[in-house]
């Protein structure tokens, strides 16, 4: 008998989960024993990170894309399907074009997704990097504004201790758009202003969702002249007047407004009836160990999909891939999962154009802000133009 293991979504977490449990279970899949389908919307895989240089220019989509097909073993059975319905209870996904796909184990890795019409006006007279369009249009005001404000707002789901996506990359882009505007000859006439909401995961009133960072933010906030407010929460966003509100009663108005919007799971996940998520964001509710999906004993999720308080980015991703690898393979030899998710998150902070910090924490740690330097940007552009599709074919 073969053991099916379905895989759902081609981004990060499918595609190294994929290609990973494919070299894990080689012997069972070569041996007619074990097999690997893949289902995704979409034959491109993006390196999504890649989003936040496409609003400073300096990243296109071709170079931030690859064919899904060319990225994962041959073994893989892959299948340009977007899943609309999945059916726990049966164990089978359905197809957009009608086929049911039957497993014996699921992971769902179906990311998420931007969502700013959840804000008032925010659509309308905001801008954000977390697809590829957006980016585009931001880039065109970054490039030719000359005088003005610049405002920065952040917005968590409202799912309790659920990070926004990519918790680094407000300060990260803030910084970048300093360095732009530096480099342009404009800084002295371009405000900036960060601002961040009262409710932060776990912190209240700070400027970054954990506290030890946090702290350090105003130093080097001070040091490059970026202004920065507390508990503004954005509510909404009147775009003819260009004024952002808060929730707190406060406002601002601006030139450009660069937002982290809201996110919410895609609509299959959210359709699928047990997310337990506030306001139909939809994240799966996850053992925070095995990965499984709670209250299923097939089912895996990693990834942005996770109702997990860590943070939703690639450095998760690459954390979680093995645990949910060897868990299905000893399930499959041994009848048990074996390898327990401690929360870490790894990766590289592009802190302005040009240097990088590494960042390293799990569920126990906060990240240590160490200085940020040349050699961290070397490696955060290494990781951008290689090293990312290396770790997705599961070679690092
Ligand atoms: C602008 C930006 C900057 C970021 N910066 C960083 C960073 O600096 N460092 C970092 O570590 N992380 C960063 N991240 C986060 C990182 O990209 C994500 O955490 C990571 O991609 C999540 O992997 P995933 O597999 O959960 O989702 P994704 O990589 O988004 O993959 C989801 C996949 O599912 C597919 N899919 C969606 N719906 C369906 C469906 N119904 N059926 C089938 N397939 C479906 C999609 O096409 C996609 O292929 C950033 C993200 C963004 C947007």
């Amino acid at each position: 008998m073969t053991t099916n293991i379905l895989v759902v979504g081609g981004g990060s977490g499918g595609t190294m989960t994929a290609n990973n449990l494919t070299m894990k279970l080689y012997p069972e899949i070569v041996g007619g024993k074990a097999k690997i389908t893949m289902l995704s919307d979409s034959p491109w895989h993006y390196y999504k990170p890649g989003s936040l240089y496409v609003a400073f220019s300096r990243f296109f989509e071709n170079e931030l894309r690859r064919k899904q097909r060319n990225l994962l073993r041959p073994e893989i059975d892959f299948r340009v399907d977007a899943v609309d319905n999945f059916e726990f209870a049966s164990s089978r996904v359905q197809g957009r074009s009608g086929k049911w796909y039957d497993y014996d184990y699921l992971v769902v890795s179906t990311g998420c997704l931007p969502a700013p019409e959840r804000i008032d006006g925010l659509q309308e007279g905001g801008d954000h990097f977390y697809d590829y369009q957006s980016p585009l249009r931001l880039a065109d005001k970054l490039q030719t504004i000359e005088k003005g404000r610049i405002l920065i707002t952040v917005s968590f789901p409202k799912t309790p201790n659920v990070p926004h996506q990519c918790g680094i990359a407000p300060p990260e882009t803030t910084l970048m758009v300093d360095n732009l505007l530096r480099h342009r000859g404009v800084r002295d006439k371009v405000e900036i202003v960060y601002t961040y909401p009262t409710v932060a995961q776990t912190v209240r009133g700070g400027l970054f969702l954990q506290e030890t960072t946090s702290k350090v933010m105003p130093s080097i906030f001070d040091s490059m002249g970026i202004k920065y407010e507390r508990n503004f929460t954005l509510d909404r966003v009147d775009p003819e007047a260009k004024v952002a509100y808060s929730e707190e009663g406060t406002d601002h108005n601006f030139d450009i407004l660069m937002a982290t919007p809201p996110i919410r799971a895609v609509d299959a996940v959210v359709s699928s009836g047990i997310s337990a998520a506030m306001d139909d964001e939809g994240w799966l509710p996850t053992d925070p160990e095995t990965l499984k999906v709670k209250g299923l004993t097939n089912v895996y999720v990693l990834g942005d999909t996770v109702d997990l308080r860590i943070s939703k980015a690639g450095g998760a991703v690459h954390q979680q891939t093995p645990v949910v690898v060897d868990n299905i393979a000893s399930e499959i030899r041994i009848g048990r999962p074996t390898a327990a998710y401690d929360g870490r998150v790894t990766a590289i902070a592009q802190m302005g154009l040009e240097n990088g910090m590494p960042l390293w924490y799990d569920y126990e740690h906060e990240v240590q802000p160490t200085p940020p330097n040349k050699l961290g940007s070397l490696m955060r552009a290494s990781f951008n133009r290689g090293g990312y599709w290396a770790v997705v074919r599961g070679l690092i």
